[in-house]
């Protein structure tokens, strides 16, 4: 099952990812995540990002793509995958169905009162990048990870001008990619208003029909 997750910043990709990597045992493959180890580690690879990263901007798709296509060409990718964050241009997404075919992209639908609200509360751990929510998703401790004692921080990349930035973004070169697997019907919509165990029972519900395809 190779899997796309598509929709803006904060609308709970990454949460769903997750969960879905857990039961599906498939790797959840956020590109964000990977920049921001490779920045946190101070690679080059990490080095060229950053620049992009810190304004609210996409980082170009030539450095994307190549890293992508690194990732997916290990082992663990064998029996599917899921792509959180990438594409999220259209020349991202020609790039990827060069090298691998995808079974379906479940695009999350959030307004953007409920975005900034999310991504305002969002704390990630700094160990193993798992995402929580002050409110929404809190975890036992404050500003602890319930898997790794790990310290919660909030992102760089986080003030409300730069998500606004990143906002604006994301509707000029990533919502094109809505229309682009409709037109190749693999697109699936979803309300991503509800609560994080509602979506997910939603997401299983239709991965278990895709799986079976
Ligand atoms: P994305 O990967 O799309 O940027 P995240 O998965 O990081 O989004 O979720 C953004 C924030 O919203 C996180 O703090 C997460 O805990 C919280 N969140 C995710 N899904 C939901 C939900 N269904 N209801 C409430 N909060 C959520
Ligand atoms: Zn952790």
């Amino acid at each position: 099952m190779n899997l796309v997750f598509l929709g803006p910043p904060g609308a709970g990709k990454g949460t769903q990812a997750g969960l879905v990597s857990e039961y599906f045992d498939i790797p959840h493959i956020s590109s964000g995540d990977i920049f921001r180890k490779n920045i946190f580690t101070k690679t080059n690879l990490g080095k060229k990002a950053k620049e992009f990263i810190d304004k609210g901007v996409l980082v170009p798709d030539k450095i994307t793509n190549t890293m992508v296509k690194l990732r997916l060409e290990r082992n663990d990718c064998k029996d599917g995958f899921i792509l959180d964050g990438y594409p999220r241009t259209v020349a991202q997404a020609d790039f990827l169905s060069g090298i691998t075919d995808i079974s379906c992209v479940i695009n999350f639908i959030l307004s953007k009162e409920e975005i900034v609200k999310r991504i305002s509360g969002r704390r990630t751990c700094k160990k193993c990048r798992k995402v929580y929510h002050v409110e929404f998703n809190p975890p036992d401790q404050k500003s602890v990870c319930d898997e790794c004692a790990g310290e919660l921080i909030q992102r760089s990349d986080e003030s409300p001008e730069i998500i606004r930035k990143r906002l604006k973004e994301y509707k000029k070169k990533t919502a094109p990619l809505e229309n682009y697997y409709k037109k190749e019907d693999l697109l699936v919509e979803m309300d991503a208003s509800p609560s994080i165990n509602e979506i997910f029972n939603d997401v299983k519900k239709i991965l278990k029909k895709v799986s079976r395809l």
